[in-house]
Order: C-alpha cells, then structure tokens, then sequence
C-alpha cells in the first residue's frame, strides 16, 4: 500500500500539529504527498514539526497558522497552501457538560473548529481541486457522528454535521474525480482523550485504568484504542487509487463501537 501513489500531491491537514492530525500526516507523506501542518500556534515547535515530516518521508512539508475557529482564517490557509489536492479536515475540540449548564462560548467554538472550519476549508479547495482535475476530502469525524453520549451536546452536533457536510459535498463533486469522506473514530489516546481522563477519574473516583478500561475501552468490543498510524493509513487508502469509487461514506475505525 505505501508506493508513492501520492507523489507530486499536497495535502493540508487542518489541526496537524499533534494526535491524530498529525499521524494522517505522516502516513500521507509516507505515500509521497508533500505537506502542509496547521494549527492555530505559531511556534518554533510547529515549524520543527514540517521540518523532521520533510527530512522523514523526502517530501516538501510546511506549517501554516491559521485559526479554523475563524471562517476567513480557514479559508486564507487554502488560499497561503497554493495547491491543495488533499484537505483533511481534522481539527477538533471537546468539552463536556449537561446541556444546561453548557457554555454558549464552549457551544460555539466546539461548532465552529469541529464542523464549519471543514464547510470554510472545502469552499476555498473546491475550485483548485477542480482546476486541477481530481482531488480528495477526507473529514476527520468521529463514532459520535453516529451515536451520542450524554452531555457532549456541541462535539455530538458537530460531528454528525461533519458526516452530512461530507455526503453533500461528495454529491456536489461526484462527477470530476474528486471524493469526499469521512473517518469515525472511536477513542484513540490522543491530548484531546488524556485531557479528559482527569475529570472522569475525579467523577467517578476511579484510578486512570480504570476510566481507561471502564468508561473509554467499554464501548470499544476491540478493548483497545485505534493509533494514529491506523487513522493515518486509513486516511492514504482513501486518497490511493484503490479508493477511487468510494465517495459520500463514513469509515468506522472504532473497534466495534458503532455495530454495538
Ligand atoms: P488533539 O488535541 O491531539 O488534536 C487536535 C488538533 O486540533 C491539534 O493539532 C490542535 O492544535 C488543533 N486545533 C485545536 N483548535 C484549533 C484551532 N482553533 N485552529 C486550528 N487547529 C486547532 O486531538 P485528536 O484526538 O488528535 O483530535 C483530532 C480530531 O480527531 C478531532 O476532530 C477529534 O474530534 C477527532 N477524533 C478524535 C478521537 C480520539 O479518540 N482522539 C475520536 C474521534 C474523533
């Protein structure tokens, strides 16, 4: 699966500069797409990041800051990248609470970085993948695309806006080459998954293994997180030419969860 069937594209990453973002990135430029790391920072780490990718797979890769909280920002990223043949739309947040006690800032950016950054990322690579005649959009979803859990209001509507944003733009596209997917993962141990370990340890009065097994893990049938690398690998089929029919679908990558 890893020949360079990706050489000579480039792929923007939105909200690549750790966890699973970062892991589609790697895998990508192992297939020989050059680069393009964002997230809303602009440190000297960020731009080490693009240069060990770079050094790693001998592609081309930079870091571009850009906030997806902000629709002109979102859009200005494509417009900076140049060339954009592949856009993972991956940056996301969580917060959790009941819904009444749920802050209306929390709400708001959870909608905006989770799901319109991708609807602002697609309207400004649209026209380029079109000039360029074949192009691929894989949304970075989430199980909870497809199921709920209590007092994850924000990131639940998000995501399941994601999975609709991904079939309208496939039907959009669907005849010039290009696709649109999305990826459910279930938890994969990222920063965004450690952060919440704490609280759950502090609600439930639980040791960290036993929040990872009795509350993370119990809905996963596989009892074992997904890793970057397989979300990555994931994300390459979907861009490789083996993907080329696959269009307006959702990959679960969540061991078992959603066939509970
Ligand atoms: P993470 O915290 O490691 O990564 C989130 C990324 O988004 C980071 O690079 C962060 O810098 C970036 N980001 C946050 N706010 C941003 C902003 N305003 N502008 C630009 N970038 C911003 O977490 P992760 O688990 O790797 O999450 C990546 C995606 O995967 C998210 O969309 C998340 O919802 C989804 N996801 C994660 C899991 C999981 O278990 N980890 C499961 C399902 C879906």
């Amino acid at each position: 699966m890893f020949e360079k069937f990706l050489a000579g594209k480039t792929a923007v990453v939105t909200g690549s500069n750790s966890g699973i973002g970062l892991g589609v990135a790697h895998q990508l430029a192992r297939a020989g797409a050059d680069i393009v790391l964002n997230s809303f920072t602009d440190r000297d780490e960020d731009h080490a990041l693009a240069q060990s990718m770079a050094d790693q797979h001998g592609v081309k890769a930079r870091y571009i800051k850009a906030d997806m909280s902000k629709g002109d920002e979102c859009r200005a990223l494509i417009e900076t990248a140049g060339a954009c043949d592949i856009l993972v739309n991956n940056a996301g947040i969580q917060f959790v609470a009941p819904i009444p006690d749920f802050p209306t800032e929390k709400w708001d950016a959870i909608i905006a970085i989770n799901m319109s950054s991708a609807f602002h990322t697609t309207a400004a690579a649209l026209p380029l993948m079109r000039k360029a005649g074949w192009g691929r959009i894989v949304n970075v979803a989430s199980a909870h695309g497809l199921t709920a859990s209590p007092f994850k209001s924000a990131y639940v509507t998000a995501k399941h806006g994601v999975v609709g944003l991904t079939k309208v733009t496939a039907l959009e596209t669907a005849q010039e080459k290009i696709t649109c997917n999305a990826i459910c993962p279930g938890y994969v141990l990222t920063p965004l998954v450690e952060a919440q370990i704490p609280d759950t340890m502090k609600e439930y009065d639980m040791t960290r293994d036993e929040v990872i097994k009795k509350v993370m893990l119990e809905r996963q049938p596989s009892k074992e997180f997904a890793t970057v690398e397989e979300i990555g690998d994931t994300a390459a089929f979907l861009c490789s030419p083996a993907a080329a029919q696959i269009t307006g679908t959702t990959i679960s990558v969540d061991g078992g969860w959603t066939a509970l």
